[in-house]
């Protein structure tokens, strides 16, 4: 009846630290990456040309500034730096996707991650917009300066006969 009790050799080295850093700075170069693509964004309001103005406090605590917009049903709530209301509203409703009046910064909750709010088509218009609120101005454009080619129409050659 020898108990195998086992030897307890535990060689457990656990490198903090890096790990830490990552989680907090992004893996690479302290550039956290933004997605181009998102799952989430079926339930975004259908109406995001009209939206808060940027320094709309947050509506359960009041903070002034730096506030979250939910763009699912346009409420105003903090950061997670704060009281996180943005955060528990999406616990609350799934609303998984905002944006960040203080830098315009789109992040979804459910992904993790920030959104590219410039390539991402369905985010476009409402970060324009909400940039304009902010600098009273449009976002300096970074895609190709579009000297696009007149593309009229194929005409109809005329049949004649
Ligand atoms: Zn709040
Ligand atoms: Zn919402
Ligand atoms: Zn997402």
């Amino acid at each position: 009846m020898a108990d195998q009790a086992g030897s307890s050799s535990s060689h457990l080295e656990i490198n903090l630290g890096e790990d830490d850093y990552d989680l907090i700075y992004g893996a690479e170069s302290g550039w956290v990456e933004a997605k181009t693509h998102c799952d989430h964004l079926a339930s975004l309001s259908s109406d995001l040309a009209h939206i808060p103005i940027p320094n709309t406090p947050c509506n359960r605590c009041q903070h002034p500034s730096e506030n979250w917009l939910c763009l699912s049903c346009k409420v105003v709530l903090c950061s997670r730096f704060v009281n996180k209301h943005m955060l528990e509203h999406y616990k609350q409703t799934t609303h998984s996707v905002a944006l960040s009046y203080s830098d315009l910064s789109v992040w979804c909750f459910a992904c993790d991650s920030y959104l590219d709010a410039q390539l991402i088509q369905q985010l476009r218009p409402v970060h324009e917009t909400a940039y304009i609120l902010k600098f009273d101005e449009a976002p300096p454009v970074r895609s190709v300066e579009s000297s696009r080619p007149e593309d009229k129409p194929a005409m109809d050659t005329p049949s004649s006969s």
